[in-house]
């Protein structure tokens, strides 16, 4: 069995972490034609959603994230279209293998 040291750098992946990944690093709204820029840790860049808000007592797991550009991010906490952006992720899950 092999062990590998753990060094500060290597941090555990979280939540938010996968849910980029499994986006593709891409916004999750069908359509987007946002071009993330490259971020600091040379990923392009892209935010982490709660869909259901963790102070409405969603939960910080994959089946309540969603990958979405800066644009997005901020449309669907202040848009008008909020509520409708909100359904796309929920769909969109709802069709997320587990
Ligand atoms: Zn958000
Ligand atoms: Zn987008």
């Amino acid at each position: 069995m092999q062990y590998r040291t753990v060094k500060q750098h290597d941090r555990i992946p979280t939540v938010s972490a996968i849910a980029k990944l499994r986006a593709g690093f891409k916004c999750e709204i069908q359509g987007c034609d946002y071009e993330p820029f490259i971020g600091i840790y040379n990923l392009p860049y892209v935010e982490v959603h709660h869909i259901e808000r963790l102070a409405d007592g969603g939960k910080d797991t994959l089946e309540n994230v969603a990958c979405l550009c800066p644009k997005h991010h901020r449309e669907i906490h202040f848009g008008l279209n909020k509520e409708r952006l909100k359904e796309i992720l929920l769909e969109k899950r709802k069709n997320t293998e587990k």
